[in-house]
Parts: C-alpha cells; structure tokens; sequence
C-alpha cells in the first residue's frame, strides 16, 4: 500500500497537467464589452517563418493557425509570428496594452499595428543590444495603442529566438498593465525564495556537522536556482539580465546534475560499499562535466546533446537507485521518489519547450518544480542521515559506558578504574594535592553464599555498593575491584581516607537486609587504608599496601579499618 503513494501522486499530477491544457474554441478574435481590460488568456493565431526572412507585407498574406495566447513552438521555430484581431464593443476609447511577458529570453522581438490591412504603427525591440530597452518592462516587452468605440485593429507580433520559441501575450488597460508589472516574477520569486532558504539552512548545517555532502547539496541549490531565476525571468525583473546574456547562463543545465550525481556518491558511499553503482554514476558524470566546461565556450553546441544526455543520465541515476534500493538501502527508495518527480516534471517541461504539448504553468515551469522537488527530498535525505549518524554516535557512548561499568552494581570496573585513577594523579600532582586508597572487602560473605544463597549474596553486593556510593565525593574514583571487594581513590591524606572508611564500614554494620522468608540479613565489612604519594604516583603499588592493610584488618577480628602505621 504505501508503495503505491508516488505512482498515484504521479497519475494526479500527470492528469492535472492534461487537463490545464484544454482545447480553446477556434475563432480567433478578441471583443472587449466593456472596461477594465484584463485579458490573461484568450484566442490569437500564429505563423512560423521557417525562412526567417519575410517582409511584414508577405507575412500579412499567409496562413496563420488558432492558438492560445502563451505559445511553445520548439526549437526550430526561430521566426515565429502572431496575430491578435480586436474589437472595441464598449462606447469608449480605449488605450491598450499588450505584453509579452517571456521577452526576457529573445533576441528579437517586433509589434505591428493595422487597420483593414494598413500599417499604423511599429515597434522593433532588439533585446540583445544593449541600448534599447525602452518598451522593456522587468522581463515584459510592451506595445500600447488605442482602439476608438466600435473599431477594429489587428496586431502583430514577431517573436525572434536563440534556441526554444515560448513566449506569452496578455492584454490590459493602464491599471492592469502596471498591476501584472508588479506580479509578474512573483511565482519565479517564491520557487527561488524556497530554495535560498533551503541553501542557507544547508549552509548552517554545515557549519554544525563539517559534511561535505551539505556544500554538494548547496552547489546543487545553486545551479538550479541561478537557472530558475534566469528562465523564469527573475534575473531580467530585478537584474536587467536578458536574452543571449541569459542563454549563457544554460550551462547550469550541465552543473546541476553534475552536483545531483556528486551527492548521491557521498549519501551512498558508492565508492565504498557499491562499486559498480560507482563506476556507472562516474561515467556520466565525467561525460556531464566536460558538457559543462565545453558550454562555457560554445553554449549552443554544448547544449545540442543535451536532451539525449538528460535521458541518459536519468536512467543511469534511476537505475542504480533501483539497485541500491534491491540492496536494502534505507535512503534509496526516498531518494527513488524524489528523483522520480524531478524527472517527471524535467519530462513536461522537456514536451513544453519542443513544442510538442500546449503550454500551461506546470509543463512551462516543470524545470523549477522538478529542481525543487528534488531538493526538498534531498533536504529529507540529509537529516535523516544526520539523524542515523546522531544514533550511531550514542549506541557507540552506550557501548564505552557498559565496557567501563559492572553491570551488577552500576560501579565502574577495574579497567575503567586504572585508566581513570592515571588521570587523577596527574591533577593531583599539578595541584600539589594528597590521595589515599581504600580497599573494602566483604566479611565472610562465602558463609553469606551458603546460608541465602547466591541470589541474595548478589543483593548484599549491590547494597554494599550503594553504600559506597553514597560516601564516595563528586572527584573520587570508586570501582568494583573483584567479586566482593571495591577500591576507592579518595582525594584527601590519610586521616580523612580513614574517617571515610569507618562511615562505610559503620553503615554496613548498620544495614538490614530481608528475605522473601523475612529473615534479616547483616553484614560487615573490612576496609584497609593506605596514602598515594604523589612523587612516586603508583597506583598498582599504592593498591598492594592498602591490600595489605585490609589483610590486617582481616587478622584483627574483621569489621573494623586498618592501615599499616
Ligand atoms: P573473608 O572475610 O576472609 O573475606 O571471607 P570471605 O568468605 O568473604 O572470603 P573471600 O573474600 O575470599 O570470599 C569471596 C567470595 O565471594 C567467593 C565467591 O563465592 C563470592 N563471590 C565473588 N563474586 C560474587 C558475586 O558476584 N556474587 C556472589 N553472590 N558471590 C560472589
Ligand atoms: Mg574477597
Ligand atoms: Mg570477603
């Protein structure tokens, strides 16, 4: 079942995108009834000069075919013409204004005002040389006239391109005009806006975890967002960026993936742990990268394979995440997702700028949707890796603390005691400061073993422990030495050592522990003290006379302290 959630966000998607691209009536003539003017979408019709080199007069004379008013001709239409025929059925004068909104990315762009077959009026916009911008808006192109009560005027539009024919026309009056002036990035400004976010959340993450894989990802961000912004019109809107400035820009189409492929190779550690994977991923990579230097100094050639290198490169990164994800990749099957979307919408917008389906918001922006797409589960990917590492991390503190622990009391070891007590001398000796070393040993705890059991022995264990703990002070290193015998490395001389160990040794005597029967159960202890000078810092040495010492204890009638002075 949850498998089946992409392929039917796919289907929905797919059909919201044929859907948008209904069929519009064919006649082709716009009638305006009455202010205001806001005509976003209606009927026009359109000619591809395939010769590239009419006259307006031979242009006038042949077939133009319906369209709607946002056009995708693909990349053999270079020249490509429309005609809009308008009608004024209001009682006023009108002053009109007709946009081209996609202008930024033309060469050429030429609007042509007629009356019954007469030409009134022109304007020739050459986007390309620097100078003339004057009916150039943010990224629009603009040719205003007017249109008295009841007249009828044709306008033409010659649309010139470098690479791929789309563009747009809308129709307003003054306020309008000015009003889709404002909005016209806006959609552009929320994609780019999402991806700066995401780039700069990256480059905090960054900053906190040092992986490279987050400065990959980043590049990534970049690429696609400087490609958005250009294509979209953004750049144009706000940096005067246009046309054969912008078609340089294309070579982020080699860049982006190159970074995408980059980053699966650190996620995965294909270099590692999946070789094949590796050398497929480094082939089209290799091949992707010399596009990308290659397009630096010869965009349109460079850009020529890049429809076949796309396919190429889809299929090689699906199928090795196909592969991986056999593999039981635990990132895999995400990054299957939303490298799925990123080629569905890649597949759209591929069908749009040929001109082989009829271009609506999802096909025409499908680059920027894809890029996103992606990048919002590639967002996913990196804090679940994060949050993977993170568990590692402290399964691999658990591990430390349970090799230095005995697990009966929850005291530490004799191993962590040895590596712990070096430590503490040397702070000593830097401080100038006095150590001893208590030796504490169970008082006949065989017999204890043999009356109650060794259940219970283990419970007088773990009584005795706390006890130990209670006494032991926030510097003092305390350890399970043996089966019942403990050791303390105290911070204090002599005396105070002894003073600490008849507490314990009174607070055993002191305690009662009951059976299930209710029997009570006492116990002693014998403690033996002994100073750790911290000249000559040996603590095996220091260990031995304490030993010793608790040996006297032992000999003087057990539970009681004793040292070797
Ligand atoms: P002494 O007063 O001379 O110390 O007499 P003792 O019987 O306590 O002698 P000793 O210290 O040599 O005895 C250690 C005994 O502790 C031997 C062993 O059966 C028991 N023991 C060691 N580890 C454990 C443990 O983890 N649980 C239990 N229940 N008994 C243990
Ligand atoms: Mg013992
Ligand atoms: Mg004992």
């Amino acid at each position: 079942m949850k498998n089946r959630v992409p392929f039917v966000l796919i289907f929905f998607l797919l059909s919201l995108a044929i859907n948008l691209q209904a069929q519009p009536d064919s006649h082709t003539s716009v009638n305006i009834k009455a202010p205001p003017v806001n005509l976003t979408q209606f009927q026009m019709s359109y000619f591809i000069d395939t010769s590239q080199e009419m006259t307006f007069e031979q242009i006038q004379k042949q077939p133009f075919i319906p369209s709607k008013n946002e056009i995708t001709l693909g990349p053999n239409a270079k020249t490509a013409w429309s005609k809009i025929i308008i009608t004024n059925d209001s009682t006023q004068t009108l002053r009109l204004f007709l946009h081209n909104s996609d202008a930024y990315h033309l060469q050429r762009i030429d609007f042509y005002e007629t009356k019954q077959g007469k030409l009134l009026n022109q304007t020739n916009i050459e986007l390309d040389k620097s100078g003339h911008k004057a009916d150039i808006f943010g990224g629009s192109a603009i040719f205003s006239f007017m249109l008295a009560a009841g007249e009828k005027k044709t306008i033409y539009s010659k649309s010139v391109t470098f690479s791929h024919q789309w563009y747009s026309l809308e129709l307003y009056d003054e306020e309008h005009s000015k009003r889709a002036l404002v909005s016209s990035s806006n959609y552009t400004a929320l994609l780019v806006g999402m991806m700066l976010a995401l780039m700069i959340y990256n480059f905090f993450l960054y900053l906190s975890a040092r992986k490279v894989e987050n400065i990959v990802y980043a590049l990534y961000l970049i690429s696609g967002t400087i490609w958005v912004a250009l294509s979209y019109g953004l750049a144009a809107n706000f940096f005067g960026i246009f046309s054969a400035e912008i078609l340089q820009f294309n070579s982020t189409l080699y860049s982006m993936p190159s970074f995408l492929i980059i980053f699966m190779m650190l996620i995965f550690e294909t270099k590692k742990r999946h070789p094949k994977e590796h050398i497929a991923l480094s082939i089209i990579l290799t091949i992707l990268a010399a596009e990308f230097i290659y397009s630096l100094f010869d965009l349109v050639s460079a850009l020529k394979p890049a429809s076949s290198l796309a396919a190429l490169m889809m299929t090689i990164t699906l199928g090795v995440l196909i592969s991986l994800w056999r593999k039981r990749d635990p990132l895999a099957k995400y990054f299957f997702l939303g490298h799925s979307m990123f080629i569905l919408f890649n597949m759209l917008a591929v069908l749009y700028y040929k001109g082989l389906t009829e271009s609506n918001q999802i096909n025409s922006h499908g680059v920027g949707i894809g890029i996103l797409l992606e990048a919002l589960m590639m967002a996913f990917i990196l804090s679940y890796r994060i949050k993977a590492l993170e568990s590692i991390k402290s399964a691999q503190v658990e591990l430390k603390k349970l090799a230095d622990t005995d697990p009966l009391t929850k005291l530490y070891n004799r191993r962590y005691f040895e590596k712990a007590s070096s430590q503490l001398i040397t702070k000593s000796q830097i401080a100038n400061a006095e150590l001893s070393v208590i030796i504490a040993d169970l008082d006949y705890f065989k017999a204890i073993n043999d009356t109650y059991g060794h259940h219970i022995g283990d419970q007088v264990i773990i009584e005795f422990a706390k006890i130990i703990t209670k006494q032991q002070r926030p510097n003092d290193i305390a350890c399970r030495y043996g089966g019942e015998e403990f050791l303390l490395l105290v911070n204090c001389n002599l005396e105070a050592a002894k003073n600490i160990a008849q507490r314990i040794r009174s607070e055993a005597e002191k305690t009662i522990l009951k059976t299930q029967k209710n029997e009570e159960i006492r116990f002693t202890v014998s403690l033996g003290v002994h100073p750790l000078f911290c000249e000559d810092d040996n603590i095996l040495e220091a260990i031995a006379l304490a030993d010793q010492a608790l040996y006297n204890a032992k000999n003087q009638g057990r539970n009681c302290v004793a040292t070797l002075s």
